[in-house]
């Protein structure tokens, strides 16, 4: 079978790729933690479920328009007034399969050939490839642990070029967890204001998820002015549950919204018409559980910094979002396995961990900066207990 070439620019998702091993281990009969998935562990809140019940009982079955059922752009449009104080129109509003299709929608229509997006390492697996997968040449900026992982003025200026068509930002940020302040995507905009072809795209699907008391400020909220250059995502997999709904929005630009749809009507035609009608229920209002899940996710971090602090060899700094943490691992590099094989990368590592210990965690080469790796806490507190215990050992054993 001959493949397109344009797949030779793209490899499968690695954080896909260890949740899926990490399953298939199970199957096997083999004991595995999995550290790997972004995906919380709660059940789905009855609210949403009873309303995809009630979307299936009245026969809201049918295709849906492209661009997404009114009543679910309704909600997003009020959504980003209440929480955000963002005000858009409907033609603003998009909705699509998860925020990963509406990435690639939004790339797809924007880039041509040798069209350069800058991407702050750590990044999410996806940034890239889908850049890849769209013509277009991912810039990787790395930003250092000593940097909170996050994106200097300094560097973003260093890193445009005249071919500079987007910069990603994603706060509260998979995999480190960093959120940025309103001071610090300020500082970004001002130096982005000097280079009107550049566009901003905002991935805020942890908004929710976040320790602190400091209001959740999203690009959009500290340059009014750059509007119609910003295109602010979000979606119901992290927030409330949702992963296997596939539902995600973005708003932007009337004309950048509108070529998204156009890809919409000619791949998907629409997002699940019943995943729709339940996520109108779940942007409905500010529910309990989000504070208890908050809660439940910060105490799951605390456990896990103190005990992945306590193990000799590892460090990491307390993130304030998301549900992951991104130890550093240069310590162990060079260290050798009971097996006689010497750690090189923090891809050795974390094949030593799953394959010796039974934890998967996700290696982070994966995330563009090494030798760090990602555990997510969105798993049970006696599960990440005992895989701490396991990985502590695992680490010990290494001369
Ligand atoms: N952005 C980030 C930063 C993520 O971690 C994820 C997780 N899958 C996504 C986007 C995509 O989420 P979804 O497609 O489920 O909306
Ligand atoms: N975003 C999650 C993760 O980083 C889910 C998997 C994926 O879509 O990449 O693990």
């Amino acid at each position: 079978m001959q493949l397109a070439n344009r797949l030779s620019k793209i490899k499968p998702s690695p954080t896909v790729a260890v949740t899926m091993r990490a399953a298939e281990l199970r199957a096997s009969g083999v004991d595995v933690i999995g550290l790997g998935a972004g995906e919380p562990d709660f059940a789905t809140p009855d609210v949403i479920l009873d309303t995809a019940h009630q979307a299936l009982n009245d026969g809201k079955t049918k295709y849906a328009p492209p661009a997404g059922i009114i009543e679910l752009r309704q909600a997003i449009i009020n959504k980003f007034q209440r929480e955000n104080q963002l005000t858009f129109d409907i033609s603003n509003i998009t909705v699509g399969s998860g925020v990963k299709q509406l990435l690639y929608n939004a790339f797809l229509v924007t880039l041509n050939q040798g069209d350069e997006v800058i991407v702050p390492a750590p990044y999410w697996v996806s940034y890239v490839d889908q850049v890849a997968l769209c013509d277009g040449a991912p810039v990787v900026v790395s930003c250092e642990r000593s940097e909170g992982f996050k994106l200097t003025p300094e560097k973003l200026r260093a890193a445009i070029t005249t071919k500079t068509k987007w910069l990603v930002l994603n706060s509260p940020c998979n995999p480190t967890g960093a959120v940025y302040s309103r001071e610090e995507l300020t500082a970004l905009a001002v130096v982005l204001r000097d280079f009107p072809q550049i566009q901003i795209l905002s991935d805020d699907i942890y908004e929710h998820i976040r320790f602190t008391d400091a209001p959740f400020v999203t690009f959009a909220n500290v340059a009014p002015d750059l509007k119609d250059r910003i295109l602010t995502m979000n979606g119901v997999s992290k927030t409330y549950v949702m992963t296997g709904f596939r539902l995600g929005y973005a708003a932007g630009n009337k004309t950048l919204i509108k070529a998204m749809n156009m890809i919409n009507s000619q791949t998907t035609t629409s997002a699940c018409t019943i995943s729709q009608w339940a996520a109108v229920a779940a942007l409905a209002e500010d529910y309990d559980f989000l504070q208890q899940h908050r809660k439940i996710f910060k105490h799951r971090r605390d456990l896990l910094l103190e005990r992945i602090n306590g193990i000799d060899g590892i460090t990491c700094d307390t993130p304030h979002g998301a549900f992951y943490i991104y130890p550093e691992c240069t310590e162990l590099m060079g260290r050798k396995t009971p097996q006689g094989k010497i750690l090189q990368s923090d891809e050795d590592f974390a094949h030593y961990l799953l394959e010796q210990a039974n934890v998967a965690v996700v290696h982070g080469e994966a995330f563009g900066l090494s030798p760090y790796f990602r555990i997510s806490y969105a798993i049970a507190e006696n599960a990440l207990q005992e895989a701490c215990v396991r990985i502590k050992k695992a680490v010990e054993n290494l001369s």
